[in-house]
């Protein structure tokens, strides 16, 4: 089977990345942070050093102020819900997925929050910005906002909108959902709160991984309390980093795995990684221009505009009849509505949905050229 699919989760991994979830389980394994023993202190030292790459490669002041989480969704919510208060308002963009939609849909619906949805204008940051800046009020508390497109892979400007929220004084929160591991993105240079991400997309650690990267600057609310392994006298939360955030037991396997994802990706070089995928998805995208009957979304991804995720559909075929076609010719795309109908209703498929086609570092020109003759065969089938 040929994995168009990376944008939901990265698939294979490297092989790093089993093996240090297999020798998690064999080597140590017992729970770090709750006792004394030299199994508890291996585990420590294992996610100590997970946090520590995490802190480098998204510059965040220091591990501590890395948090596990299980997922991205997991962490925006932990963001947005301990940032805002009754009465707040919220600035987003046009392009969100439900992860971060979902929370402010509900917040708003309990009567707690407003919010409203800037335009987001394809490779012109100015009008972006200015539609950004339009957004926000009086009583505008965060702007929250992803910083790539999982449908359409158009980038969004986060320094220039970062640098804004921290002259109006907001809270700043980004979606790192499809960023990273492969664009660059560091906490500092976009004056973020919170940078939240999946461990199992493109830093190639396993599913059910994923981090809170805070700034500290703000003082967060949790929404989960509970055991933490520190001053247990208190019935408090404590306010000391990561604890704070972390209540239960964390996933070691996962965190193992997601370090030799770091690790992983850390060596092959962020910047490798994205002109590879940029160049398989290029190819991509021009050939499917060729083909009559192919509707593509973007132009090609271009470095600062558009990262390498792809949409199309096929005349007079729906997204996910073209997608079991797929399958069934062996490649693995997903369609529908990608978690993201906002963004659909943006670009105007809300109804078709779109045919998603994600690159990861394993994929080949070959499987790129796979692709396009099944495409192709599939439109020709079609007349
Ligand atoms: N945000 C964006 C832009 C995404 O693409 C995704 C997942 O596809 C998420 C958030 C949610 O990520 P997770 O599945 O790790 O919670």
């Amino acid at each position: 089977m040929i994995y168009f699919d990376n944008a939901a989760t990265t698939y294979p991994k490297p092989r790093s990345v089993p093996n240090a979830v297999y020798a998690a389980f064999r080597r140590y394994g017992a729970n770090p942070g709750r006792a004394g023993h030299n199994l508890s202190l291996a585990t420590a030292g294992q996610v100590y050093r997970c946090r520590k790459a995490l802190a480098e490669l998204f510059g965040a002041p220091d591990e501590e102020h890395v948090a596990f989480t299980l997922n991205c969704t997991h962490a925006l919510n932990m963001a947005i819900k301990g940032l805002l208060s009754p009465g707040d308002h919220v600035v987003t963009s046009d392009l969100e997925h439900n992860a971060v939609m979902r929370p402010l849909e509900e917040l708003r619906r309990r009567g707690e929050i407003t919010y409203t949805a800037a335009h987001v204008h394809m490779g012109n940051p100015a009008a972006t910005l200015a539609e950004f800046e339009r957004a926000i009020g009086p009583r505008t508390r965060l702007i929250v906002c992803t910083h790539v497109s999982n449908v359409f892979g158009v980038i969004l400007p986060i320094e220039q909108i970062g640098a804004l929220a921290a002259r109006r004084g907001l809270c700043f929160v980004v979606d790192c959902a499809q960023s990273a591991g492969v664009l660059p993105v560091d906490l500092k240079r976009c004056h973020a709160d919170c940078l939240c991400m999946p461990g199992h997309k493109g830093l190639y650690g396993p599913m059910g991984t994923g981090a809170l990267i805070c700034g500290g600057a703000r003082t967060m609310r949790t929404i989960i309390e509970g055991g933490t392994g520190s001053l247990s006298k208190s019935l408090e939360q404590p306010e000391l980093l990561p604890d704070r955030f972390e209540s239960g037991t964390i996933n070691v396997p996962g965190i193992a795995g997601l370090y030799a994802g770091t690790l992983f990706v850390r060596s092959a070089g962020i910047e490798t990684i994205r002109r590879h995928e940029e160049s398989v998805a290029g190819e991509i995208h021009g050939a499917l221009t060729e083909i009559r009957g192919v509707r593509l979304y973007t132009p090609a991804p271009r470095a600062g505009v558009l990262a390498p995720v792809l949409s199309f559909n096929i005349d007079g075929l729906g997204s996910e009849q073209t997608a079991a076609l797929l399958n069934e010719a062996g490649i693995a795309v997903r369609a529908g509505l990608h978690c993201a109908p906002a963004a659909h209703r943006t670009f105007g498929t809300l109804g078709t949905g779109t045919v998603r086609v994600s690159p990861g570092a394993f994929n080949t020109r070959r499987d790129g050229m796979r692709l396009i003759k099944s495409v192709f065969q599939i439109a020709k089938s079609r007349k």
